[in-house]
Parts: C-alpha cells; sequence; structure tokens
C-alpha cells in the first residue's frame, strides 16, 4: 500500500462516467479536469476506457502533455474503446482494475458517472471506513451532481448505521478549479475518522 501520508500528491486517479449520453456539461468538466491535471504536473489514473467521461478526461490529459496510465480489464477493451495512445495495462477483472487504480494514485477524484463510478467510489469510501488507507477522495458535485448521495450518507449517520465523523472521509468541491485547490494543497493527512 502506498503511504501517502508524506508525499504531496503526485497521481490521481478518476472515476468518472463512461456514458457518452452525458450532458456536455459534464463531458467538458472531465476534459478541463484532464487538462488541468496535465498542466499541474499530475499524472492521471483512470480506468482506461475512450468514451464517456473517461475518455474525454484522458484524451485532453494526454493532449496537454500529461501522464495519463489507463487501467483496463481485457474483456471489456472493445466495449469501453480501450484509449491506447497512453500507458495501458491490460488486466483480468474488475478488481484487478481497482487494485491497480487503488496501488498507483496518491488521490481520489470522482466526477459524475453511473453504477460504476458509484461502486468504485464507495468501494474506497467503505476502505476509509476501515481506515485501510488516508488518500484524499474528492467529489466534484457539478450542479449538485452528487447531493443525493451526501443525502444517502447523511441519512445513515441519523439511522446509526454510519458514525457522524464518517461525513469527514471525504471532500466536496463545486468544480473542476475547485479539486486541483485541494489537490496542490492537500497532503494526504491521516485519517481523522474514528470507528468507535
Ligand atoms: P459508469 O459510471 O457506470 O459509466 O462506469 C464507469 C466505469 O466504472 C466504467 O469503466 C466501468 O467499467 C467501471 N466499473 C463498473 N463497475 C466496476 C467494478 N465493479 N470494478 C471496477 N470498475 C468498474
Amino acid at each position: 500500500m502506498t503511504d501517502a501520508t508524506s508525499a504531496a500528491i503526485r497521481s490521481v486517479c478518476l472515476f468518472c462516467g463512461s456514458s457518452d449520453a452525458a450532458r456536455p456539461e459534464y463531458l467538458e468538466a472531465a476534459r478541463a479536469f484532464g487538462q488541468a491535471l496535465a498542466e499541474a504536473g499530475l499524472r492521471l489514473v483512470y480506468g482506461g476506457g475512450g468514451v464517456g467521461l473517461m475518455g474525454a478526461a484522458a484524451r485532453a490529459a494526454h493532449g496537454a502533455g500529461g501522464e495519463v496510465l489507463g487501467v483496463m480489464p481485457q474483456f471489456l477493451r472493445s466495449r469501453e474503446r480501450l484509449f491506447d495512445e497512453v500507458e495501458t495495462r491490460v488486466v483480468t477483472s474488475m478488481h484487478e482494475r481497482k487494485q491497480m487504480m487503488y496501488d498507483e494514485c496518491d488521490a481520489f477524484v470522482v466526477l459524475p458517472g453511473g453504477v460504476g463510478t458509484l461502486e468504485e467510489a464507495i468501494e474506497v469510501l467503505s476502505w476509509k471506513r476501515l481506515d485501510l488507507h488516508p488518500k484524499p477522495v474528492i467529489f466534484i458535485n457539478l450542479d449538485g451532481f452528487w447531493e443525493n448521495f451526501y443525502a444517502l450518507m447523511r441519512h445513515s449517520v441519523e439511522e446509526g448505521m454510519t458514525p457522524a465523523a464518517f461525513l469527514e472521509a471525504y471532500d466536496s468541491v463545486d468544480d473542476v478549479a475547485g479539486a486541483l485547490a485541494v489537490l496542490s494543497g492537500a497532503r494526504a493527512v491521516p485519517n481523522r475518522y474514528d470507528q468507535r
């Protein structure tokens, strides 16, 4: 496991939608995020696809001269149109993909997406819940996209399922610029979350 507590953020894992039917504003934000990462000298680690927000972010980062690592399960190569102009690692399973993306990054950023994005984001949050890692998880809450998720997390706290402190386990920013501000200023701090 990478010790991100002592190092500045250098690689950022992006979770985001694979849908080409997403609103143009979301695709544009993904593009802006990829470009901003490249300009900040940060490496993009992502799922390797050329579709949807994933493809928009990767093409923009690559186009702006940034370093990109895509991690793609073999069986999704054609379905998610592997973007092979960047470094790509082809793995055998979804679990292997997520483990590699986790191992290769110092922080996670979550843009709007579907059930796949949700699953990936919740997995790294669930690992935080178990104190398995200190890496920041930053949701970009474009047009309030993640409000319903935040409401569900608050509900879980109110119902006694999740400690209130867990609401501090993730950051929420309004836009790409906000995410870059956190990433450039942030050091991964030890998880303040207390399970008791
Ligand atoms: P979506 O948000 O549904 O468009 O999916 C975004 C990305 O998440 C796609 O590249 C999916 O292949 C990926 N994804 C979906 N489920 C999983 C999973 N269980 N493990 C790893 N990646 C996943």
